[in-house]
């Protein structure tokens, strides 16, 4: 930046869980970039390693933990390496999550892929906020970015066997959990708010945009004609984490090329 323009996210910790991937590690690289320090976690730790490598190259300020964001003390352990590596914590983003395709290996039973695609969504979103929200405190506010989806806002679309999917279940339980939270804790001057992006190009659409046939039909769905990129979404959580969203709380942030306005 030049000089005399402050960076967005100056002197700020953020957690990002689910760091490893796609739009959590576009938010990790993002965030650093604006000069927050980021601890970068991941149920795969190799990719939260990479994800704090490339920040460090470009100058940033990182370091990886890893862990299952389902598990109580694994959510417990990304938080502490917060206070641990920088002594407080501002910013967390749930990015971790999982979609009912790539929840459990072929044959996994409904009710197993049910309770994976909950445990992973939204307990794990729901643990490391639990454990955040006395860090934040703490700093006297903070800000929680959960990821949600279209999908907490609207079905999938006739014909796409939505009805037994738990992925849109869990994305509105998101979406409610972020309304109470921001109810309870905005007298604490903790922000909660919620994204819900439309599809976006990353390792967990992959399946989908790799097929030719499918990934035209779903750029056909978004009136802007494309799918997000992760820096999409990436820039709408600046955008919640900074100052600017001083008054934003309890709030959809909808990054969706328009998807949801059909
Ligand atoms: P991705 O698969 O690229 O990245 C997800 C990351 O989460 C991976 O690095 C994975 O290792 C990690 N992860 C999975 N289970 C975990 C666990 N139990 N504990 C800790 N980390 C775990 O996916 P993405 O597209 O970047 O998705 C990020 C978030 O955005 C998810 O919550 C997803 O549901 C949501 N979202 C994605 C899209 C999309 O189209 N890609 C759309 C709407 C919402």
């Amino acid at each position: 930046p030049g000089e005399g323009i402050a960076m967005r996210l100056e002197g700020k910790v953020a957690l990002i869980t689910g760091a490893g991937s796609g739009i959590g590690r576009a938010t990790a690289n993002r965030f650093a970039a604006e000069g927050a320090s980021i601890v970068a976690s991941d149920i795969s730790e190799v990719a939260a390693v990479e994800t704090v490598a490339a920040i460090r190259e470009s100058g940033g300020e990182a370091r990886a933990v890893s862990g299952d964001v389902a598990d109580y003390s694994d959510a417990r352990a990304m938080v502490q390496a917060a206070i641990d590596a920088y002594g407080k914590l501002d910013v967390l983003v749930n990015s971790a999550g999982i979609s009912t395709r790539n929840a459990l290996p072929e044959g996994a039973s409904h009710e197993d892929i049910w309770d994976k695609v909950m445990d992973v969504n939204l307990k794990g979103t729901y643990l490391v906020s639990w454990h955040a929200v006395p860090e934040m405190e703490a700093a006297g506010g903070g800000s929680i970015i959960n990821l949600a989806s279209i999908m907490a806002l609207v079905g999938y679309p006739v014909g796409m066997g939505g009805g037994f999917n738990p992925y849109n279940a869990s994305k509105g339980g998101v979406l409610q959990f972020t309304r109470n939270l921001a109810i309870d804790m905005a007298p604490k001057h903790i922000r909660v708010n919620c994204i819900c992006p439309g599809y976006v190009e990353t390792n967990m659409t992959r399946a989908l945009t790799e097929n030719a046939e499918s990934y035209e039909a779903l750029k056909g769905r978004h009136p802007m004609g494309r799918l997000g990129q992760p820096a999409d979404i990436a820039n709408a959580a600046l955008f919640l984490a900074s100052d600017e969203a001083a008054f934003v709380t309890g709030a959809p942030l909808i990054v969706d090329g328009g998807y949801t306005a059909q």
